[in-house]
């Protein structure tokens, strides 16, 4: 059996607003350590909520190796969890238990890669696409984000200035409501994979990387999986919900 992960308390060292719904916290351990995780991982918060003490996962959105670590909460109306992180001051300290979770991609790991996510489901992502252009990967690898509208695109201009440092990575949106002056993809992600997926395929056996609620997995486990025909070891997912 594994060990349990460790508990610690965190400051929030800094917060900003990265859409109109997502809040980024930037967290230190209190005592100073650095907090060991492997790109893909999440932790757990308790909140001490009005209504009682609760616990919450959120995927770590920066790479391992900093002295801090971020978050990015989206807003969900009358969720007392996100409601909490948006109103969280700077100075404040909340008890952390991990990291945890298996939706990891290994540094040995350069086989091409499609990362695909929805809304906060980039964070994991943002972490693995960071850590393998810091160890010098040079496969292909191709983000693919749907959110509704342009503004919705978090951490977009950085993930274009990395694209634009790094000719091995392409980032691409979806938008399920993009205005009438939107040029680029538009729709359900599931729609863009196999295109996609079929472009990394000349660099070796790519691997898909999938983040976000439950139905938007479901969905894009079931084009790779049952329509494409893709083998389980290269198909790999995480879900909020
Ligand atoms: C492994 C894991 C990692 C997670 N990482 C993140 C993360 O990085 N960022 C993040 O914002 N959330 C993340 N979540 C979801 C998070 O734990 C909470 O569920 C979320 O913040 C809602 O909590 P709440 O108390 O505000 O609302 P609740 O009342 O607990 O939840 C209400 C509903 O909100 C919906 N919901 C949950 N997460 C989201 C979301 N991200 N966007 C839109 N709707 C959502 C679900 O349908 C849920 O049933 C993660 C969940 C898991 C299991």
């Amino acid at each position: 059996m594994s060990a349990a992960p460790p508990t610690f308390d965190v400051t929030l060292r800094s917060a900003r607003m990265l859409t109109p719904s997502v809040r980024e916290l930037t967290f230190q351990r209190a005592d100073g350590e650095p907090v060991t995780f492997d790109a893909g991982q999440w932790m757990s918060f308790v909140l001490p909520l009005a209504e009682g003490e609760a616990r919450r996962a959120y995927s770590i959105a920066s790479p391992p190796d900093g002295d801090t670590f971020d978050i990015a909460v989206t807003h969900v109306d009358g969720g007392p969890g996100s409601t909490y992180l948006h109103a969280l001051e700077p100075g404040a300290t909340l008890r952390a238990i991990g990291p945890q979770g298996f939706f990891t991609r290994p540094r040995s790991d350069d086989a091409p890669a499609l990362f695909i996510a929805t809304g906060t489901g980039v964070t994991p992502l943002r972490s693995m696409v960071r850590d393998a252009l810091a160890h010098g990967h040079v496969k292909p690898m191709i983000v693919l984000v749907g959110v509704r509208e342009e503004q919705d695109r978090l951490y977009r201009e950085e993930l274009e200035a990395l694209a634009a440092a790094h000719p091995q990575l392409r980032v691409e949106y979806t938008l399920s409501r993009g205005k009438d002056d939107w040029t680029g993809r538009r729709g359900y992600v599931q729609t863009h994979v196999p295109e996609l997926f079929r472009e990394l395929e000349p660099s070796g056996a790519p691997h898909a990387w999938i983040c976000g609620l439950e139905r938007m997995v479901s969905a894009v486990r079931n084009v790779l999986r049952k329509d494409m025909s893709l083998p389980r070891q290269q198909v790999h997912s995480e879900r909020y919900d």
